[in-house]
């Protein structure tokens, strides 16, 4: 992370915002924002969801986070930005890193095949983890 000078100097705002990616960092389970609020709060107990909200915006429009939309229901939060895949366990509910390489082999088979500019791709994997299995 920059350094940001002296701490003490640092406005509260900046302070919550490098909570939130911290805490985010610290944790493989890809939270959703009412439990990463939760973790926040153990450290900063006055910080408001709104707040966690909002810095999950701002961190997820600077490429500092992920996030995992699963549509209706709700997104997860990856302090891990680089590019990686999940497997969401359909037992518990977990979601894991996938570890090894990711391909851009799709993204140049599907804008050849379609025309589109592929920007991105996201590739999940379901099943059960060893704990359910
Ligand atoms: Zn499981
Ligand atoms: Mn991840």
């Amino acid at each position: 992370m920059k350094n940001e000078g002296n701490h003490s100097s640092k406005s509260r705002r900046s302070r919550q915002r490098d909570t939130i990616l911290a805490t985010l960092r610290g944790t493989k389970a890809h939270p959703t924002a009412l439990e990463l609020y939760e973790s926040v709060r153990q450290e900063m107990p006055r910080i408001s969801l709104g707040t966690v909200y909002r810095n999950l915006k701002w961190l997820r429009e600077r490429g500092e986070v992920l996030e995992l939309d699963y549509g209706a229901t709700f997104s997860r939060f990856d302090g891990n930005a680089a590019p990686h895949y999940h497997f969401t366990c359909q037992g518990c509910g977990r979601v894991f890193d996938v570890a090894g390489p990711t391909t851009h082999t799709l993204e140049r088979e599907v804008a050849r095949g379609t025309g589109f500019r592929v920007l991105s791709h996201r590739l999940e994997f379901y099943g059960l983890c060893a704990d359910c299995q």
